[in-house]
This record gives structure tokens, C-alpha cells and sequence, in this order.
């Protein structure tokens, strides 16, 4: 059943972004002095950027860490929104954050994925947000679970807020991937076809965890036709406080949105196919990307059953277990509307390899 559509007002109208695509939010994970949140403010804003996001309140895994400067960073932000005429942006956990960033003028505000966890919170922030007109980004809970998300956007828009968007920064994982956290970019995708009346940012930062893959995902996100995009940066990350591995200069961010990504753009002259097909396409890389690691954790499976046959001392093919599987994927793969031979094919392909892998381990001498 699809979901009640959420009450949005459209990004373009919230008075911070301005078409074409991508919406940018940028600034450094926290703000650390005066010093450093006015000189990345300075260089952010020469690149064309608008609004200026920064931690003041750092959730962090370990006590002892860096925990933010608290609300005299807020002073400091207010100060780069004078001079530069930036919008500011930071991250709120409580009712008290609320109150704080409402007292310094702060333009926007966005739930961290800790804090999207937790209903309790998401409440009491909702309340105390209850008669305000500010935009507010939410982001992913740290746990891949969609409903726990919208559960979220729909307090916050059942307490009046309206400029209401999302934030991808992907989730977190107990086995260490490529990036800091997986992507699941089908969770993004089927939160944007149940609710595509809400703006969509992605976090590369958070999701990389580091300045190499910014790149490929923000392009991602693009492909896939999210709005906007948050990104970390900061004077001097080799000194930074929090997050130092993932923060791009103003001037590497400026390189990659004005030369590295390539928009297309929905109102250019291009024909419309070629968005269409390019979103279509994205799609299909992150199901094969699936199907990949599908086969790879099977095949994992595969070789402890070998290792478990050799121990046993029993042979590698049980043909009537194998007749059983196949039958039982070609009932299922005809519900999900593929075909017998299709299916034959391609699970008697999977099935040679398994064999030919656990052969391999039953042949070697201990
Ligand atoms: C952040 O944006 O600095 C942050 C702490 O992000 P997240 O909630 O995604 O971990
Ligand atoms: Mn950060």
C-alpha cells in the first residue's frame, strides 16, 4: 500500500536553494574556532556556495572525544552569515539545541542519524519546532530501517513543519566495507518512489568516510536524480578536530562540482530520455552491485559446506538435494516473474561453481 504523501513545500521555495541541481550544503563536520568557521565560510562563499553547515553538538562513539564548542560556535556562524550572506546549518539532538539555534538565527537545521533513531528525541525536537517556519533535514537512522525513517518525517510534519527533506549518509555495518558507511542505495531509492514529494539530499562525506570516494558517490546521487548533496570541507583538514580524513578544501570542492561531476540537468536542452535513462541505468548497477554480493556471501556458504563434506567424509553432490533446490527456484522465480529456463540456467550455473569449489577443497591433501 503506498504511503500517505507527506505535506512538503518544494525545495526551490524554502528561500535557500536555487535550481539547477545539485542543492549544496557545505561547511566543516564541526565548527572548531572563530578563526577556522570564518575562513572556510570565506571560501565556500567564493565558490558559489549558500549555505554553510557545521556541528556544534558532535554525537560521538567514544567519550573523550572532541564534543564541539557548543553554542559559542553559533556565535561564530552568525558572524559568517553576516559577513558573507550565508545561510547556516547545524546539527540538533534536543529541545535546548533547538532553542539555541532559534535564539542565533540559524536558517536550517538537520537531525543526525543517532538522533533519527530515537523516537523520544524526534518528538521532543518536533515540539520544539512546532510554530517555526525553519527547514529541517532528516537524516537516515544508523540502521538500515526505512520505516524508522519516515516514523521520523512523519512527526516532524505532524508538528506543522513543511520545508522537510531527507539526508542519505548511509548505514552503519559491524564488517568493515569499502566506505565508512554501505550505501544500501535501494533504500534511498524505494524512500524517494514511497515519498517523492520530499527534497533528497546524500552525504557523501559520511558515507565515504574519506576524500576518495567522495567523487563517485556524489555522481551517483546525481544519477540516481537527488536534489542535494551535504558535503564536508574545511580550511585545513590535515588539523581537523572531527571527520579529518573526509573533509575536502573549499577548493577540492569547488574542482569537484564545477569540473569532476557532470549534471544533467531536467531543464536543459537535453532530451528527457537520456536523464530517464541515465536514472534507469544507476538503478541497475546498484541491483547488480546486489546480485554480486548475493553471490559472493552463497559462495562463502558454499565452501564451509565443503569443508563440513570433507570433515564428514561425504561425497560432494546429493542429486536429489539439488533436484529439490531447483525446483523450489523455479516455483519461486516464476512468482517473482521470471521464467523456467531463465532460471534452470542461471542456478545451474551458480550450482557447477559451487561444485567445482567444493570439489577443489575435498581434492587438497591437509
Ligand atoms: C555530521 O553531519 O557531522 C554527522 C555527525 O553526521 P551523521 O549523523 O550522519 O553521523
Ligand atoms: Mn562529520
Amino acid at each position: 500500500m503506498a504511503d500517505k504523501k507527506l505535506d512538503i513545500v518544494p525545495l526551490y521555495e524554502w528561500g535557500l536553494f536555487t535550481e539547477p541541481r545539485p542543492s549544496v550544503v557545505a561547511g566543516p563536520c564541526s565548527a572548531e574556532s572563530e578563526e577556522q568557521v570564518m575562513m572556510t565560510a570565506k571560501g565556500l562563499k567564493e565558490l558559489g556556495i549558500n549555505v554553510f553547515r557545521a556541528g556544534i553538538w558532535k554525537p560521538r562513539t567514544h567519550p573523550g572525544s572532541f564534543e564541539g564548542v557548543g553554542a559559542d560556535g553559533l556565535k561564530w556562524m552568525q558572524k559568517a552569515k553576516k559577513e558573507y550572506g550565508l545561510k547556516i546549518a547545524t546539527e540538533v539532538a534536543s529541545e535546548r539545541h533547538v532553542f539555541e539555534c532559534l535564539k542565533h538565527g540559524v536558517d536550517l537545521v538537520w537531525l543526525g542519524a543517532r538522533t533519527t533513531a530515537n523516537p523520544f528525541l524526534v518528538q521532543e525536537i518536533a515540539d520544539a519546532l512546532k510554530d517555526t517556519d525553519i527547514p529541517v533535514l532528516v537524516k537516515n537512522p544508523v540502521n538500515a530501517d526505512l520505516d524508522l525513517w519516515v516514523g521520523a518525517l512523519e512527526r516532524l510534519n505532524r508538528a506543522g513543519i513543511r520545508k522537510l527533506g531527507v539526508i542519505h549518509r548511509g548505514f552503519s555495518t559491524f564488517e568493515k566495507i569499502q566506505y565508512r558507511n554501505d550505501p544500501q542505495w535501494q533504500v534511498a531509492v524505494e524512500l524517494r518512489s514511497r515519498h517523492p514529494e520530499l527534497p533528497f539530499f546524500v552525504d557523501p562525506s559520511h558515507l565515504a568516510g574519506c576524500k576518495e570516494y567522495i567523487c563517485e558517490i556524489s555522481q551517483r546521487s546525481l544519477d540516481l536524480g537527488f536534489e542535494g548533496l551535504m558535503i564536508e570541507s574545511h580550511c585545513n583538514p590535515s588539523v581537523a578536530l572531527s571527520d579529518a580524513k573526509q573533509q575536502l578544501t573549499p577548493d577540492e570542492l569547488s574542482d569537484l562540482l564545477y569540473n569532476q561531476l557532470v549534471v544533467k540537468d531536467k531543464d536543459s536542452d537535453a532530451p528527457e530520455w537520456k536523464e530517464n535513462i541515465d536514472q534507469l541505468r544507476a538503478k541497475i548497477d546498484i541491483l547488480d552491485e546486489n546480485i554480486l554480493y548475493t553471490l559472493g556471501a552463497r559462495m562463502k556458504v558454499s565452501k564451509q559446506i565443503g569443508e563440513y563434506k570433507k570433515s564428514n567424509n561425504i561425497a560432494i553432490l546429493q542429486t536429489s538435494r539439488w533436484d529439490k533446490v531447483l525446483s523450489k527456484v523455479v516455483e519461486k522465480g516464476s512468482d517473482y516473474g521470471l521464467n523456467e529456463k531463465f532460471i534452470k540456467a542461471v542456478f545451474t550455473a551458480i550450482h557447477e561453481a559451487s561444485v567445482e569449489v567444493q570439489n577443489e577443497i575435498i581434492s587438497k591433501k591437509n
